[in-house]
């Protein structure tokens, strides 16, 4: 049987599982190190999570955290700065 290439949501399970990995549960917030290597680049972790999961931002889109923590990558702590 043919293995099936890994697909963009394959890909993106796969970091995000790597991601939490390395984080520690605080409460309900999800800690980890601000920076997370995607396999080109250091990217945004925070933003990393909640694209990962609630699909990509505009470049000009920036998010905040409904917990405070800087570096919660649980993405339901994350809101887009200006919506509601
Ligand atoms: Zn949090």
């Amino acid at each position: 049987m043919k293995t099936a290439a890994p697909t963009v949501m394959g890909k993106r399970y796969a970091d995000l599982r790597r991601l939490y990995s390395k984080a520690t549960i605080v409460g309900e917030c999800v800690v980890a190190d601000r920076l997370f290597w995607n396999g080109a680049q250091f990217v945004n972790a925070p933003r990393f999570a909640y694209e990962a999961i609630e699909g990509p931002l505009k470049k000009e889109q920036a998010l905040r955290h409904t917990c405070g923590r800087g570096d919660c990558v649980n993405p339901y702590h994350m809101r887009v700065k200006g919506a509601a």
